[in-house]
């Protein structure tokens, strides 16, 4: 059983840096090879990027970043914890949810995205989606894949298409919620990719919504006890030290062993697994320096800037899905994740970073009217990503060029490896259960074991 420690309890083989995901399923793999491990951790509390809080309001939890398990093709790692455990899921309200479109000025209401003398645009746009997707194998890594023409912006990929103005906004706000960014900036393939994977654009696109309860259709359940109960789970099995509220700023390899210097102390270890976010990597002093790709990655940052926000409202008669771009920016998508009676609690996506001051709860509730005329907002939790110190952005999404320079940029230097979603095409918690798992693997193979 892991335990917290108030400084280093004498000497340890591996250095854990960061104590999120990524680093939670190294210090597990490793402390079961029979290794001493400390995970050195800069917040008072593990599980970065996912973090869930209990009975925030009215006895209600919120999940302040990551929430949502996609599907068992795309997040298999995921999936084996959750089943192992016995994690309860959260499929959101089973009533019939009420669909909202907004787009081009214009609210409707129905299973229907686009106004009907648009479906000739909609279906095209789905078939060559579909083109595109069916270039993909699903099974192989799409960085071994000769797509190169796929990792570009969206935009250029639909150009030709004549799409009508519902259609190519609707379909831009998606691509705003997958990614956090404008349309004009991530590449298409992450998007392809689950496409290929699902078989179909309607069940790995907002075209699901026809379905109930499509926030968990689109984007998989939440866990009934929080992502909290995911990371007590991985952690269950780990024996590592644990180093709260200390904060990485050098890391030195010297060939035959590292040190790591803290805020409070250096200690030196055999090997480090390095699975901080790559946005915080350029605030680190690494020596050796870091390579060329993961400057580039490190300098680049990760694309997702968009807020999530949980609403707590009230006058909401019905579940419902909304999406769109409401005229000044606003929520590109809003979703009940619960509803009983008129109260509910809506998740919503920013159509940009700063459009909606989240902090008034006025502002907020004047966007989600735009969906919803009458509703009410009680409480309002969100929580900036971006200008967080420790982790300088939200959900990592891939920039053109970047599936290829990833897997190059995670290379372990010397006795350093790098773990976390950032480094990996998988999205999410996918991606740092897999590459922590790969992060340890490597430093078996360093330490010799
Ligand atoms: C708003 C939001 C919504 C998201 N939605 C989803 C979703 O629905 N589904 C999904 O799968 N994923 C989602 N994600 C992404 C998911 O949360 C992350 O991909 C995942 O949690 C990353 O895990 P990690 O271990 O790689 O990194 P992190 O969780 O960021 O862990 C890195 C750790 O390093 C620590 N650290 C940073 N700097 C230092 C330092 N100098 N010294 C020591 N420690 C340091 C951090 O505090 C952190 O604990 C979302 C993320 C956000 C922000």
């Amino acid at each position: 059983m892991h335990r917290v420690v108030d400084s280093p309890q004498g000497k340890y083989d591996v250095a854990i840096l960061g104590g999120g995901f990524a680093g939670a399923t190294a210090s597990r793999q490793l402390t079961r090879a029979g290794l001493r491990v400390l995970i050195i951790e800069a917040r008072d509390r593990l599980a970065g990027r996912m973090w869930s809080q209990p009975a925030y309001f009215d006895g209600h939890a919120v999940e302040w970043g990551g929430a949502f398990m996609l599907d068992r093709p795309s997040y298999p790692l995921t999936w084996k914890e959750i089943d192992e455990h016995d994690l309860r899921l959260d499929w959101g309200s089973l009533a019939k949810t009420k669909l909202i479109w907004l787009s081009d000025g214009q609210r409707r209401v129905g299973p229907m995205p686009v106004p009907l003398d648009e479906l000739v645009s909609f279906e095209r746009l789905l078939l060559r989606i579909s083109e595109l997707a069916s270039r993909i194998d699903p099974i192989q890594p799409i960085e071994d894949q000769d797509v190169a023409d796929l990792d570009v912006p969206w935009p250029s990929l639909l150009e030709g298409l004549a799409l009508g103005p519902h259609t190519r906004e609707l379909f831009s706000t998606h691509i705003v919620t997958l990614a956090g960014d404008p349309w004009d900036v991530p590449s298409a393939l992450p998007l392809l990719h689950t496409i290929a994977k699902s078989g179909s654009v309607s069940a790995a696109t907002f075209f699901a919504a026809p379905y109930d309860t499509p926030m968990a259709r689109t984007l998989g359940p939440q866990l009934a006890d929080g992502t909290g109960a995911l990371h007590d789970a991985v952690m269950s099995g780990s024996d590592a030290d644990v180093l709260l509220g200390t904060e990485v700023v050098a890391v030195e390899d010297t060939g035959a062993d590292v040190r790591v210097t803290t805020s409070t102390a250096t200690l030196t270890v055999e090997a480090v697994v390095c699975a901080l976010p790559i946005g915080v990597l350029s605030g680190v002093r690494f020596s050796p320096g870091l390579s060329p790709e993961l400057n580039t990655l490190a300098s680049q940052g990760v694309a997702g800037q968009a807020e999530k926000v949980t609403v707590f409202v009230s006058n909401c008669p019905e579940p419902f899905y909304a999406h769109g771009i409401p005229p000044g920016g606003g929520f590109a998508t809003a979703s009940t994740t619960f509803h009983d009676g008129d109260r509910a609690i809506v998740v919503g996506f920013t159509s940009e970073a700063g459009i909606v001051d989240l902090d008034d709860v006025g502002a907020v509730q004047n966007s989600l009217r735009q969906y919803v005329p009458d509703i009410t907002v009680d409480a309002v939790a969100w929580h900036d990503w971006a200008g967080d110190q420790y982790s300088r952005g939200t959900w990592s999404y891939l920039r053109p060029g970047q599936s290829t320079l990833r897997p190059k940029a995670r290379q372990r230097q010397g006795r350093i490896t790098f773990a976390g979603s950032d480094f990996d095409a998988r999205l999410g918690v996918e991606g740092a259960l897999h590459t922590g798992g790969l992060a340890a693997e490597e430093v078996l193979g360093i330490l010799g074991r």
